[in-house]
């Protein structure tokens, strides 16, 4: 049988834009993902569906899987011929036991790679504004475990570390915090030395506490700080006020639940995230095209008007299904629901002739209403599922519509219904809808959930109706378009 590879990959300190890309590279390649308890789970979201996940994840007191076993799962899966990836956090080599690991391969003769990973040692200070180095304050920094031995013990020289002069990061120190205080103390440093704790750092919920190495201890407790903590000890830490960057975004912390369809790549969360959003990105409906020809009718019109993106590419689709390219529009005018909808529109080399103001289907209809005339023949493209309000105004206005529908929107269900439920009643966040489908899904998944009092944001009137009739209290921003609805949360914050 052939050997497969193991790759050891430092998945960062959380952030997943701090993945390195040669890490993501592995990640997408992987049939076997072995990980453990500090890979973040926008990290983890990352590994490819059909992967084998194999959480070995250790809480400091017990370990789920020894580290024997860790290694033989790696070495026996490897055997298999499969492309294994183990994922750690930050770097694999900084108090990884990444080199511990790659015994047994090495041993064996399994072939291995490594991939760095951005360290918290250094990553969850920049996060916080600390430089680990400056030059006005230290001359180098020094990276120590802080891990004490069963019985408590420290095995640290700590005069040695004084006398450094140095920038002092102890990791794994939460628990001996006091200790290791004390122990700087005992060999000399001034009292007044500044000192940080950094908590689940560069991710959204990351926490900072400054004090001195005297005051650190009872700060850090006072503000319940837990593992995954880092701890510094040096001038530099005084920095992090001035250079606080991370705390200072816009919407820093703040708890949004964003819902989308699986079928497009989240937009609306990333955006939020970059502007310091806490978000959970939602998948509640997949949009599948028919995958029908077009009948032969569709062509024999004035007009075609489009609704979204999806439908524009399930259009095409449908054009080339019948043997026929863009020629076959010749003459026809095409109107878009809205910029995104014209966008697309412009891949396929056509240039809308028709976008409504406001980018909703009620302006749409009317705009079409005002550049058409009686008689006119209209192809409205859309979802299985539309409710008909475009086809109705039309026909009102003596129009002929002729429905064409492309594709059908399934709802999905949470994958995690009860930790959203949780979310939801202790935090109280604020929820995003871009369709009305959307709404109704994500609500289908938590049936005796509550929702009046609850904030949704809704890209337009029609998602906002459907939200609002679930109890919902609806925002709309003033443009029908992802960028604007960011902009409207990063405008009220409080919101
Ligand atoms: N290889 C890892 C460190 C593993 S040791 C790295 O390079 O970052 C585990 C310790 O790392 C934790 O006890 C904590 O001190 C630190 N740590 C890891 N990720 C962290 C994070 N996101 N925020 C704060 N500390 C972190």
């Amino acid at each position: 049988m052939h050997n497969g590879k193991i790759t050891l990959v430092g998945a960062g300190p959380g952030d997943r834009g701090l993945l390195t890309l040669r890490g993501l590279e592995a990640l997408q390649g992987a049939e076997v993902v072995v990980y453990d308890r500090l890979v973040s789970d926008d990290i983890l979201a990352l590994i490819p569906a059909g992967a084998e996940k194999i959480n070995v994840g250790k809480a400091s007191s017990h370990h789920l899987v020894r580290q024997p076993d860790i290694n033989r799962i790696l070495v026996e899966k490897a055997k298999e011929g499969k492309n294994v990836v183990r994922l750690k956090g930050g770097d694999p080599f900084v108090f990884g036991r990444g080199g511990e690991e790659l015994e047994l391969p090495a041993e064996e003769g399994i072939p291995f790679e490594v991939v760095p990973g951005i360290t918290s040692a250094v990553a969850a200070f920049a996060y916080a504004g600390i430089p680990v180095t400056h030059r006005d304050y230290c001359s180098s920094f020094h990276v120590i475990t802080g891990h004490a031995r069963e019985g408590g013990e420290l095995s640290i020289d700590f005069d040695a570390l004084v006398r450094l002069h140095g920038t002092l990061i102890f990791l794994m120190g939460v628990a001996s915090l006091g200790k290791l205080m004390q122990g700087l103390l005992d060999a000399g440093m001034e009292p007044s030395m500044p000192a940080a704790v950094v908590e689940n750092g560069t991710r959204t919920n990351q926490r900072k506490v400054i004090a001195t190495v005297s005051t650190l201890e009872s700060a850090a407790s006072a503000a319940d700080i837990h593992s995954p903590a880092i701890i510094a000890v040096g001038k530099v830490c005084a920095l992090s006020d001035r250079f606080d960057w991370f705390d200072s975004r816009p919407l820093h912390g703040k708890r949004i639940l964003v819902t989308r369809s699986d079928s497009s790549p989240a937009k609306l969360a990333p955006a939020l995230q970059k502007l310091g959003a806490d978000v959970l990105d939602l998948p509640v409906i997949r949009t599948e095209p028919l995958g029908e020809p077009l009948p032969p009718e569709s062509l024999d019109v004035n007009w075609i008007t489009f609704s979204s993106k999806f439908g524009v590419r399930c259009f095409f689709d449908a054009l080339c299904r019948s043997g026929l390219d863009t020629r076959a529009l010749h003459g026809i005018h095409i109107a878009a629901v809205g910029s995104v909808t014209a966008e697309e529109l412009r891949r396929y080399g056509i240039i809308a002739d028709l976008i409504p103001e406001t980018f909703d289907g009620e302006h749409l209809a009317q705009a079409l209403i005002d550049r058409t005339d009686p008689y006119d023949r209209i192809l409205v493209c859309e979802a299985k599922i539309a409710k008909g309000g475009l086809m109705k105004k039309l026909g009102e206005a003596m129009r002929i519509p002729v429905r064409l529908p492309l594709y059908d929107t399934i709802p999905l269900p949470l994958r995690d219904p009860e930790t959203v439920r949780r979310i939801l009643l202790e935090e109280r966040p604020l929820i995003t809808f871009t369709s009305a489908s959307m709404a109704e899904s994500f609500a289908a998944s938590l049936p005796d959930m509550d929702f009046t009092g609850f904030h949704a944001l809704c890209i337009g009137e029609k998602t906002a109706a459907a939200a609002l009739s679930l109890g919902f209290e609806t925002a709309v921003p003033p443009e029908a378009t992802i960028d604007s609805m960011a902009q409207y949360i990063s405008a009220h914050p409080a919101y």
